[in-house]
Formats: C-alpha cells, structure tokens, sequence
C-alpha cells in the first residue's frame, strides 16, 4: 500500500515543515507539542519549531498493520527497535549484514529479504539503524542498496547517528528515487530502546514524518521535527558531543575522588542527589568505578559522535576546546583496544595516563 500519492508528496514538503496546522489524521490532543523556537541561526538558514508527542493515536494504531516495514541494521539498537514493532504487530521485514543477528526476530515473526533492496523494494517504510556514516551510505545508495529497491510512495527512514552531509546525500538519493526521506537519530541507548522510550530527532518529508509516526511511537516516547534534512543529524550530534564531554569529565572525578582519598561510591551519591544530576551518572558510575564497562553505547560510536561534531562546529567556525579535549580522550581508549567496550570506558584512558605520570 503506498504511502502517499506522489503528487501529493511532490508539493512543497519545506512549506508543509512550516504549518503546523498541516497535522490530517491526529486528533488536537495528540497533536505534537510545540516545544521552543530555536533561538539563534540555525544551521540551514531556516526557521522552524521543534515538536514533541507521546503516544499513537486510535486512529494512525489502526494503519499499524496495514503497512509493511523494513528493518536495516539489527545492532545494540536496532534489534530491540525491531523487536518492539513485531511485538506491536507490525508486519516487519528485517535484513542485517550479519545474517544470524536476524534469527531471533525471524523467530519473533519477522520476515526476512537477503539485501537492502529486497527489503526496500518488498516494504512501504524501511527503517535504517547503521553504525555510522559509511555504512547508512553504503547500505542505502551502494550496490543492491535501498535505494535500488526503493520507488514512489515508499518511505526511508535513516535512524542512524551521521553526519548532515551523510544524511543529506542519502536523503537526496532516496528522493531521485520517487520515495519519501525522514532522517531520525536517536537520542536513548541500549535499555530505552528496549524499553520502547527513544526520543527521535527527525528532519525531512514532513508527509513521511505524520506516516511514520505511530510507529515512531512504538519505540519511543517523544520526536522532535526540526526541519530540512540535516537538522536531525546536527542536533544529535550536539546532544551526543555533550554527553561525550559529560562522561570524559566524570571519569576525572571518580578518579580524583580516589586518588585524594575518597569513596567514589559516595561521589556518585552525591552527584546523584544535587542539581548536576543526570541519569547516566548513577547508571554508570558504580560499574566504573569496578572498571567494568558492559556495552550498551560502544566507545567506537562515542568517538565517532565527537569527531563529527568537531566537524559540525569547525564548519561554523564554532569554538568547542571541552569537546575536542574529550574527543583526545576517547581516541586513546580505542587505541587501547576499549573501542567495543561501552564508552565509559573512557576512564581507563586517564588510568593509563595516570599510571604514566607515577
Ligand atoms: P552496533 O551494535 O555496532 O550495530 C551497528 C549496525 O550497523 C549492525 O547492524 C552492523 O551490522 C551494521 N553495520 C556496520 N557496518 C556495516 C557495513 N559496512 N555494512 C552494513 N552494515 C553495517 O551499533 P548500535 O549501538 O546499534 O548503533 C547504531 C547507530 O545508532 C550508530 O550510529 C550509533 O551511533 C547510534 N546510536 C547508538 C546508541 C547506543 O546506545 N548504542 C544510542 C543512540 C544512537 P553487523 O551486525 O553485520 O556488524
């Protein structure tokens, strides 16, 4: 069934992004929220407004069934994203580069396709859940790719974390296809996508955006739309060179704490209970300061964020000195061979330099 009538998705999606009063099928209690305006320039010299909205509507639960939806990537997040749409009853078709990561949801009643294009060609909305910008590329624009197999009235929803140049290519090569393009990176890790409490960061079609939203909604609990293609990936990236910082800086203190003589398990305490407080904080610390890291968001990753909102700030000549050092940071704890461990890790990169220093 397709998504929309071309002709309707031709016209202007860029004026739809601007009304918010262009919202058909969603009742006025569910309509997404308007958040805040953002303030300043933002990145593509438009101004738009950010949403959020919590559950699927009675009316869009109905179309859950109804479309057919593909699965790209069945990696720490995308498997439970995937899970969780056949759990809802969706009709998902999956596809990993590692064939055996899909014999769990095959189990679970998913379908399954041997390539991208099977899956793109054979579904009305393909989710894409890749490790980074190579492989989103790869996956969609190279050879038996999504694109090959997608066409009008499809939707390509790219949940990865890129880059907006990654993004923007992908977008734009979907779009010559005839198809509709959502870029939709996620904010959450390993137990919110389980747990169906993502928050996505969507940019693009605004058309695909009210069509994929249910089930957006099944594996989150809020989504932003900021705008043009690009804005997505931009705000994931600033959100993600944040945490990265946050964890580099954290790692300082439970170490420092130590090495004057305190029970880290006590600064973790205190952390928790003052304004500086933040979730990972509590969820993490008690793990490294056992130096044990269990993977949910790999430091690869991490590293890979932080490089790219260097890039994103370097092309706004924007100064980000705490970013860059903690970049440095993550970069030797990979060449520690730390780059599968959960990013928390980081801190072992300051023991080595620590245990240099003495
Ligand atoms: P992951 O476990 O490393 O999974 C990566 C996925 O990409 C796997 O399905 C992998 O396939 C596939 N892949 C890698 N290189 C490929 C290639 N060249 N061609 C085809 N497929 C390839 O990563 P993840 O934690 O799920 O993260 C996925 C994305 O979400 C990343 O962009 C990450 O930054 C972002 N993200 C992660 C978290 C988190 O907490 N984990 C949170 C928010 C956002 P194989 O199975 O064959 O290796």
């Amino acid at each position: 069934m397709p998504l929309v009538p071309l002709s309707f998705a031709s016209s202007s999606s860029r004026a739809m992004a601007l009304c918010s009063t262009f919202c058909p099928r969603i009742p006025i209690r569910f309509r997404p929220k308007p958040i805040s305006p953002f303030p300043s320039k933002p990145l593509f010299s438009l101004s738009f407004r950010a949403y959020s909205s919590q559950q699927p509507t009675p009316s869009t639960k109905d179309e859950l069934g109804t479309l057919s939806i593909g699965f790209l990537g069945l990696g720490i997040m995308g498997s439970p994203m995937a899970q969780n749409l056949i759990k809802a009853g969706c009709d998902v078709t999956v596809w990993n580069r590692t064939k055996s990561k899909c014999d769990p949801l095959i189990g679970l009643g998913a379908k399954y396709k041997s390539s991208p294009e099977e899956v793109t060609a054979t579904c009305d909305l393909t989710f894409a859940m890749l490790a980074d910008p190579e492989s989103a590329i790869d996956v969609a624009c190279g050879k038996n790719g999504a694109v090959s197999g997608i066409s009008s009235g499809k939707g390509y929803v790219d949940v990865s974390t890129v880059d907006a140049a990654s993004s923007i290519l992908i977008g734009k090569q979907i779009k010559n296809a005839g198809a509709l393009f959502l870029e939709a990176p996620v904010s959450g890790s390993k137990k919110p996508a389980e747990d169906g409490q993502l928050i996505f960061l969507t940019a693009g079609d605004k058309l695909l955006y009210e069509k994929a939203a249910p089930f957006l909604d099944i594996m989150g609990k809020s989504r932003f739309y900021l705008g043009e293609v690009g804005n997505g990936a931009a705000m994931k990236l600033v959100v993600n060179m944040i945490m990265g910082s946050m964890m580099a800086s954290f790692a300082e203190g439970i170490l420092l704490s130590q090495k004057v003589g305190l029970d880290p398990n006590v600064l973790v305490e205190v952390v928790s209970q003052g304004a500086i407080n933040a979730p990972m904080y509590s969820l993490k610390g008690p793990s490294m300061i056992k130096s044990v890291y269990p993977t949910a968001f790999p430091l690869k990753h991490q590293q890979k964020d932080m490089r790219l909102a260097l890039g994103l700030a370097e092309s706004v000549s924007q100064s980000t000195p705490i970013a860059a050092a903690a970049n440095e940071l993550y970069k030797v704890a990979k060449s520690y061979g730390l780059s599968d461990e959960d990013f928390s890790a980081v801190i072992e990169a300051l023991k080595a330099a620590k245990s240099k220093e003495a």
